[in-house]
């Protein structure tokens, strides 16, 4: 008797194919996997970062599924800004956090694990021991250069 066999033969082939198909935080959106929720509105799901930065970590999702910042919609985007600028004063006061960074990482090359676009929101705390990322000064006419191909592709 194999239970894994009994459930698939009691699932449609639609609800097969979405099983399988879905990403991970559309099954935490589902309550197929548990998560800690913080917020929901129509567009947007929010919940505990399991391996948080620091206590009150949430991550703001759409709950259409896109992978990254570069496959989102504007709409969707701003339904997640609206929720990350709601979230982001009261979870500050609800763990009394010094400051906030929000993030969000697109492409393996960012850092990206998990390819349900979404927005970190990191509290912070004085002397937490977080640092920055840490930046370099450009080279001499390289400023110009790169500022030279960014308005080509805003004219484009
Ligand atoms: P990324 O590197 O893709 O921007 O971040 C993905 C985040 O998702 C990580 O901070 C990771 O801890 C979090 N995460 C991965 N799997 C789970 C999970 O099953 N539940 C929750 N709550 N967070 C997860």
């Amino acid at each position: 008797m194999c239970l894994l066999c009994d459930t698939i033969h009691t699932l449609s082939v639609h609800e097969l194919m979405t099983t399988m198909t879905d990403t991970l935080f559309e099954k935490i959106i589902r309550g197929d996997i548990p998560c800690h929720k913080v917020y929901e509105d129509d567009e947007t799901f929010a919940f505990l970062d399991i391996k948080p930065i620091n206590p009150g970590h949430t991550l703001v999702i759409p709950k259409t599924a896109y992978p990254d910042l570069f496959a989102l919609p504007q709409e969707t985007f701003l339904a997640m800004m609206r929720a990350v600028h709601y979230l982001v004063p009261r979870i500050k006061d609800a763990v009394g956090a010094d400051g906030i960074n929000i993030g969000m990482n697109n492409g393996t090359a960012a850092g990206q694990e998990v390819f349900h676009a979404h927005v970190h929101i990191i509290p912070r705390f004085e002397g937490d021991g977080h640092k920055h990322w840490p930046g370099q000064p450009y080279d001499e006419g390289e400023a110009e250069e790169v500022l030279r191909k960014i308005e080509h592709t805003l004219l484009a």
